[in-house]
């Protein structure tokens, strides 16, 4: 496990796996530094998503890596994104693009189904990025306490396919982005 200095606000990026290319940690945690005006660092010690494999559903259990997430960030009030390249699932979705504590300090994110390949299409790096920032700045607005929003070009609205991840905007609509801004959200 990563040590974390407890920078207030900052933004750590936990890699999930050792698949996680550095250079995409690198510029996502660039982009999410702009969106947040925070500080936003990648660390450089995996965690093991072994432990959380569900041989049946041949997928990976997103709630208990963010257990694993949350304890690593106890007492540090440091907000903890996990990127993987592993296929996330909760027991009552056949996938998700990623989960985060609503309110809290930890979030997650597949890369797995932002990928064109999943798809059977070629390869995108440019599109696989503006996916992944849209879902890391959606799920670290839950740690904010933002829930899903009706505005559709919103970044909290709420997508449960590429295509619509591809129709909203990488940021905050000005009363999501109120909410994060809030200095008593800070923190
Ligand atoms: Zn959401
Ligand atoms: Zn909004």
């Amino acid at each position: 496990m990563n040590r974390l200095p407890s920078a207030t606000g900052a933004i750590y990026l936990q890699p999930v796996g050792d698949a996680v290319r550095l250079e995409l940690l690198e510029t996502l945690a660039a982009r999410l530094a702009a969106v947040f005006g925070l500080s936003c660092r990648v660390l450089s010690v995996p965690v093991d998503p072994t432990p959380f494999f569900d041989p049946e559903r041949g997928q990976y259990w997103a709630t208990a890596i963010l257990r694993e997430l949350a304890a690593a960030v106890e007492g540090s009030a440091v907000r903890l994104l996990g990127i993987t390249e592993a296929d996330l699932f909760v027991p009552v979705l056949t996938f998700v693009f990623g989960e985060a504590q609503l309110g809290g300090q930890c979030a997650l994110v597949s890369l797995h189904r932002l990928r064109e390949e999943f798809y059977g299409l070629p390869p995108n790096p440019a599109l696989l990025m503006e996916r992944a920032v849209k879902e890391a700045v959606h799920e670290l607005g839950h740690t904010y306490g933002l829930r899903h929003c009706s505005d559709w070009r919103c970044v909290m609205a709420s997508t449960h396919s590429v295509e619509r991840l591809d129709l909203k905007e990488p940021q905050f609509c000005p009363a999501c982005r109120r909410i994060v801004m809030d200095p008593g959200n800070r923190s």
